[in-house]
C-alpha cells in the first residue's frame, strides 16, 4: 500500500530506463524505508531528452498552433484533476505530504493552479499591432510579436513537486516552448507520473520529457551547458540558483530562478483577533517545507509576553495533531529526507547557542513513527541577526522577534537578503497596507488575503530570484519578444 511503481524516464513519448540500466530508491519519509525505485538517467539519457525537445519545437507545430496547444493543455488539466487519488498518493509517499496538506498546496493548489493557467492563456498577447509610423518620409507598418523561448528545462524541489512542476512545465508549454523536467532525486515519481498523464491527454512526443536522477546535479549540469537548451526555469536554494546562472552565462540562457525565503508574519498590536493571529504562525504545515512560508513572526513588544503564552498553548495543543498518515486533516508529517532532519536538527541547536530561547519542541519525534519527524518548534527571544532568523531553515521551526513600532517591524523585515513573501495583520487595513507597500517581497498577504494563486504572479526580490511563475506573467516568461517594421514603399 505505501509502495510506488516504477519511476521511468520519459523521452520523445516513451517511457524508458536509463541507457546504462541504472536504478535509485525512493525513500518514504514517513517510514525510513524503500518505497520504490526509479530510472537513473545519465548524460546519454539527457542528450536523447534534449535532441527529442529541441527536434518537437524546431520542426512541429506546436510553438505556431495556439487553439491547439490550448485544446492539448486544458484535455491535460481535466486528466490531473481526475488523477488526484492517485497524485496524492505520490505526494504522501514520497514527499511525506499528509492528507490534509493536499487539500491546499500540495495537490489542489495545484490542480487549481494549472486551470489558472488555461484562463490565463487568452489573456497572453502573442502578436500585437503597433501604430504605423512614417520615418524618413517612408511609412512603416510594424507589429510586436511575443515567441516562444524554445526548450525549457524546468529543475524542480522535492517540497511541493506537483504544485512546482505545475507551474512551471503548464506555463512553458501554455507559452509554446517543449520542456524536459528534471525532478529533485528525492521526487521523481511525481514527475514520472505527469508523464503518464501527459500520454493519455494526447501531449505529442518530445513536447515533454522527464529525466530522474539520483545525483542532484549531473542532469542539470548538462542542461545548463547545453546550448541546445534556450531557458532554464529552476526552483530550489539560492546557493544551486546562483551557480546556475554563472553557468547559464556561458551560453546566454535566459535563467528563471524561484528560490529560497526567510518571510515576515507582521502582527500589529491592533489585530482585531490577536490570539488567532499569533496561533495560525505556526509554521507546522507540510513540517514548514514551504518557500514563502512566513517563519519570522514579528510581534508588538508591548503585547510580546502575550504572544508567547498564545503560542505556547497552540503548540501544545496542536501536538496531538500531526505525524498521522491517515488522519485526513492532518497537514503536517515528516520532513522529507534524514539529510534535511539533521540540517533542520542542527539549525536548533545553533539557535539555542545563540540565545535564543527555545518556547517548544526542538527535538525528534520518534513516537510518530520510524521516519523523519521534527517536533514543531518555536524559538522566541530571537534577534533578526541570529543566523536562524537569517537563514532558510526549510522545516517546522519559527522565531519569534519583537519589534517597537511600525517603522521598526519594516526595518527587520527588510533586513533581510530574501524577499519572497510577508504577512500583515491589523485592524486598521490602511496601515496594513502601507506596511505591505513596504516590504521588499513579491507577494504580501493584508489581514488573511491569498496573495499567492494560480492566477497572480509568484515570485522573489533579492536572493528570492528573479521572474515570476503563475498568473499569465508566468507564461510569458516564457515568450522573447520581436518587433518587425515593414516599409511601404511608393
Ligand atoms: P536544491 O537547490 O538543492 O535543488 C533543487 C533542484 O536543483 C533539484 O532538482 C536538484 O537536483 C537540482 N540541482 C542541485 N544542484 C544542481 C546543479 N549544480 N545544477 C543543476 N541542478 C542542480 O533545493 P532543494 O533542497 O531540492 O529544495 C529546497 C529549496 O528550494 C529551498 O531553498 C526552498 O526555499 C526552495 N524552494 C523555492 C521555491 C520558490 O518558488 N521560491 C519553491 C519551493 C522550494
Amino acid at each position: 500500500m505505501h509502495s510506488l511503481s516504477d519511476a521511468l524516464i520519459f523521452i520523445d513519448g516513451e517511457f524508458k530506463q536509463a541507457d546504462n540500466g541504472a536504478m535509485f530508491d525512493i525513500i518514504n519519509p514517513w517510514t525510513g524505508q524503500i518505497a520504490g525505485c526509479a530510472a537513473d538517467a545519465g548524460t546519454s539519457d539527457t542528450t536523447a531528452a534534449i535532441a527529442s525537445a529541441r527536434h518537437a519545437f524546431d520542426k512541429t507545430n506546436w510553438k505556431h498552433d495556439h487553439a491547439y496547444r490550448l485544446e492539448v493543455m486544458t484535455r491535460y488539466a481535466k486528466l490531473l484533476r481526475e488523477k488526484r487519488t492517485e497524485l496524492l498518493q505520490i505526494a504522501r509517499i514520497e514527499a511525506g505530504a499528509a492528507v490534509g496538506a493536499g487539500a491546499r498546496a500540495h495537490i489542489d493548489g495545484a490542480l487549481d493552479g494549472m486551470d489558472d493557467l488555461i484562463q490565463c492563456f487568452n489573456q497572453v498577447v502573442f502578436e500585437e499591432q503597433r501604430p504605423n509610423r512614417t520615418v524618413n518620409g517612408t511609412l512603416n507598418v510594424r507589429k510586436v510579436r511575443h515567441e516562444p523561448l524554445g526548450v525549457v528545462a524546468a529543475i524542480t524541489p522535492w517540497n511541493v513537486p506537483l504544485y512546482v512542476n505545475v507551474g512551471k512545465v503548464g506555463a512553458a508549454l501554455l507559452a509554446g516552448c517543449t520542456v524536459i523536467l528534471k525532478p529533485a532525486p528525492d521526487t521523481p515519481k511525481m514527475a514520472s507520473f505527469m508523464a503518464e498523464v501527459a500520454v493519455a491527454a494526447g501531449l505529442p512526443g518530445g513536447v515533454f520529457n522527464v529525466l530522474p536522477s539520483s545525483d542532484p546535479a549531473l542532469v542539470g549540469e548538462q542542461l545548463v551547458a547545453s546550448p541546445l537548451v534556450d531557458c532554464i526555469s529552476f526552483t530550489g536554494s539560492t546557493a544551486v540558483g546562483k551557480h546556475i546562472m554563472r553557468q547559464g552565462a556561458e551560453t546566454m540562457k535566459r535563467v528563471f530562478l524561484e528560490l529560497g525565503g526567510k518571510s515576515v508574519n507582521i502582527v500589529l498590536d491592533d489585530a482585531p483577533d490577536f490570539t488567532m493571529a499569533i496561533a495560525s504562525s505556526m509554521v507546522v504545515f507540510h513540517a514548514g517545507q514551504g518557500c514563502a512560508y512566513p517563519t519570522r513572526l514579528l510581534v508588538p513588544k508591548s503585547r510580546y509576553q502575550e504572544a508567547c503564552a498564545i503560542l505556547q498553548g497552540a503548540y501544545a495543543h496542536f501536538d496531538s495533531q500531526w505525524g498521522d498518515f491517515e488522519e485526513p486533516t492532518c497537514i503536517m508529517g515528516p520532513v522529507i529526507s534524514a539529510k534535511q532532519r539533521d540540517r533542520v536538527m542542527e539549525y536548533i541547536r545553533v539557535g539555542q547557542e545563540e540565545g535564543a530561547r527555545l518556547l517548544t519542541g526542538g527535538e525528534l519525534r520518534p513516537d510518530k513513527g520510524d521516519g523523519f519527524f521534527i517536533a514543531p518548534t518555536c524559538f522566541a527571544d530571537v534577534d533578526n541577526t541570529m543566523r536562524i532568523a537569517r537563514e532558510e531553515i526549510f522545516g517546522p521551526v519559527l522565531v519569534v522577534i519583537p519589534f517597537e513600532d511600525d517603522e521598526d517591524a519594516i526595518r527587520i523585515a527588510n533586513d533581510s537578503d530574501y524577499g519572497l513573501g510577508g504577512m500583515v495583520t491589523s485592524g486598521d487595513e490602511a496601515r496594513a497596507l502601507r506596511m505591505a507597500e513596504q516590504i521588499e517581497a513579491g507577494c504580501i498577504s493584508v489581514n488573511g488575503g491569498m496573495s499567492i494563486l494560480g492566477d497572480l504572479p509568484f515570485g522573489g526580490y533579492k536572493s528570492s530570484g528573479i521572474g515570476r511563475e503563475w498568473g499569465h506573467e508566468g507564461i510569458e516568461e516564457f515568450l522573447q519578444t520581436k518587433a518587425i517594421a515593414i516599409a511601404k514603399h511608393g
